[in-house]
């Protein structure tokens, strides 16, 4: 195992810097899977492929006759059963991939994580904090109702106490911690009551207040 301590990404320049070698590397690959400008690439490189495959397949006498259809371009979220990238670059997340070496964490949610954190992707609208390395890491869900997914446990008192129906289950399958997680997908519809946040048992609620 290398023991590189950063990684610039070569299409998009961002800066990844962990102490741990191996965190880095799941960073890295983390990030190479969601670079919007590497995925670009590949997209613009599979784009310019079909066009010149469409051409000489169009220019053949054979294809005149056979009436060919030009094999549709697929991005790798396409590939991998996964829903596209939003237009305006927000990177979709799979809830799938190779981090299955994780042990469960202990609360609380860590009150500054928005200082220490970036948002590296977004699911279903909703914001995510990571690092993530799925399907058992899957870092911090939410911008003003937000949920340590590496910590919660899935009682459910959350989704029992929001008096508007915020949440809703998320299988989570490969977790070390749950195989299900409160999704805030109704997040904009927070009253800001607070009692999600006074009954999660291991402090992994953080509401942000408007
Ligand atoms: S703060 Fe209140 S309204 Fe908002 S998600 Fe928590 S329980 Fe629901
Ligand atoms: S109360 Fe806390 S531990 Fe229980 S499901 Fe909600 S976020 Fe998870």
């Amino acid at each position: 195992m290398s023991t590189i301590s950063e990684f610039v990404c070569e299409d998009c320049g961002t800066l990844l810097v962990h102490s741990n070698p191996t965190t880095l590397e799941s960073m890295r690959d983390v990030h190479n899977q969601l670079c919007p400008v590497k995925r670009q690439k590949l997209i613009s490189a599979g784009l310019a492929s079909t066009v010149k495959e469409t051409k000489q397949i169009l220019a053949s006498p054979q294809s005149q006759a056979a009436n060919t259809a030009p094999t549709p371009v697929q991005s790798p979220e396409l590939v991998a059963g996964q829903p596209a990238t939003p237009a305006g670059g927000v990177t979709t997340i799979s809830l799938t991939g190779t981090g299955t070496s994780y042990s469960k964490i202990e609360g609380p949610i860590d009150q500054s994580f928005k200082s220490k954190r970036q948002i590296v992707g977004q699911f279903q609208g909703i914001n995510l904090w990571g690092p993530i390395d799925p399907p058992g890491q899957l870092g911090i869900w939410g911008t003003e109702v937000c949920v340590d997914f590496d910590i919660c446990v899935a009682d459910g008192a959350c989704i029992e106490a929001c008096p508007v129906n915020v949440y809703e289950w998320l299988d989570t399958p490969g977790h070390p911690t749950s195989d299900k997680k409160p999704f805030m997908i109704r997040e904009k519809d927070c009253i800001f009551c607070m009692a999600c946040e006074n009954v999660c048992p291991p402090l992994c609620v953080k509401i942000f207040t408007k």
